[in-house]
């Protein structure tokens, strides 16, 4: 290593983000099911939208973001002057780091929470404080004990991933509740769309000021690789946010594609409804065979096998299959693997591949 030159504390602390694989050595048509994408893909109207944005490329794109705003304000019901879009749902929990936590800050995460929130933390100086979960649900007293006068922030995914459990909204409450006045509550919302009548947390942010949700575009809208996510808080959070944000961190391709995914309506209920039918179907199927997971409010499963040998040998039967799926071993699951719930075709061949693994085991 050369010279005097280093960067900031923290930052070599982050170990490097790890996503989904992709792709197996010699399988030509691999089926991913490893980072909990849209099998459906994204609203047809939103590809058009992608499409007629090739014309304008030369021109740089909206600043304010004020056309996608308006939509999600008008299809979530809330105010958009206190939206902020951004690179992915990430960028907006790396804004909310940036600006509201340093050196000698706290940011509170769970056990098993998103591995985002850690290095986010990390970038911005700050330290990171992992509390405990209970049976694989967010802990609102873990949380509560650890919360003291250095922690300005703290994660929770709502669904969570990789669990998909889910924390009712009287728990919520009490979390927010509870936290000192000067620490911000951040909602990840990054599946609260795949949960029937949940608002993301909406009126919990309305009647507080100590509450801010993300919200993406890369999971039931099918829109990942444009990279498009928002936040949700009071006023003076969202106006912090935009001082430091890239003032042009949006292309005009996602704003236009996002814009038109967020008001075909019945494409997303379409995308809600395939979800929970196959999800049923395949958390079912599993369980049958032995392989229980905890009941899931997202677009993916935790199925739990006997070991950790056991895990590792059904993945590898999967992947001579061609199929990928998540072993969350950094996750602190090293028992587990994630599916994502694929569609129907991708449902069957899971459970015919579990299946057989199972049947060559016992
Ligand atoms: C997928 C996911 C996100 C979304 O990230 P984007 O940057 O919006 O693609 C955020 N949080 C969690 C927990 C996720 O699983």
């Amino acid at each position: 290593m050369a010279s005097q030159i280093t960067p900031q504390p923290g930052i070599m602390d982050i170990d490097l983000y790890v996503g989904g694989a992709s792709h197996l050595d010699g399988v030509a048509n691999v089926l991913k099911l490893s980072s909990n994408e849209n099998p459906l893909g994204p609203s047809p109207a939103a590809k058009e939208a992608f499409s007629r944005a090739v014309h304008d490329l030369h021109r740089y794109p909206s600043t304010d973001h004020a056309a996608l705003r308006t939509a999600i304000g008008e299809v979530w019901s809330l105010d958009p002057a206190r939206v902020i879009c951004g690179v992915g749902s990430d960028e907006v929990l790396h804004l909310m780091c940036q600006a509201f936590a340093g050196p000698g800050d706290e940011v509170i995460h769970t056990e098993h929470g998103f591995a985002l929130y850690r290095i986010s933390t990390l970038a911005a100086g700050a330290t990171p404080v992992e509390v405990p979960e209970t049976d694989r649900m967010v802990d609102v007293d873990a949380i509560l004990a650890a919360a003291n006068e250095k922690t300005k922030l703290v994660f929770i995914a709502n669904p969570a991933n990789p669990t998909g459990t889910f924390l009712g909204a009287d728990e919520v409450q009490r979390l927010a509740d509870g936290l000192p006045a000067h620490c911000i509550l951040v909602l990840d919302g990054a599946y609260a769309e795949y949960v029937d009548g949940y608002d993301g947390g909406l009126s919990l942010i309305e009647a507080r000021e100590n509450v801010v949700m993300t919200r993406t575009f890369s999971k039931i809208y099918g829109l990942g690789g444009m990279r498009v996510g928002w936040g949700y808080g009071p006023q003076f959070v969202i106006d912090v946010l935009t001082r430091i944000r890239g003032p042009f961190n949006m292309s005009s391709a996602a704003l236009a594609a996002a814009e038109a995914a967020v008001r075909d309506a019945d494409y997303f209920a379409k995308c809600q409804s395939e979800n929970a039918r196959w999800r049923e179907w395949l958390s079912s199927a599993l369980a049958a065979l032995g392989v229980p997971s905890d009941t899931s409010t997202a677009n993916f499963i935790l199925a739990r096998f006997g070991s950790e040998a056991e895990a590792v040998a059904c993945n590898d039967a999967l992947k001579a299959a061609g199929i990928i799926v998540r072993h969350p071993a950094n996750y602190g699951f090293p028992q587990c693997l994630r599916i994502t719930v694929g569609d129907e075709s991708a449902c069957r061949r899971i459970a015919h591949t579990v299946g057989q693994f199972k049947g060559q085991t016992t």
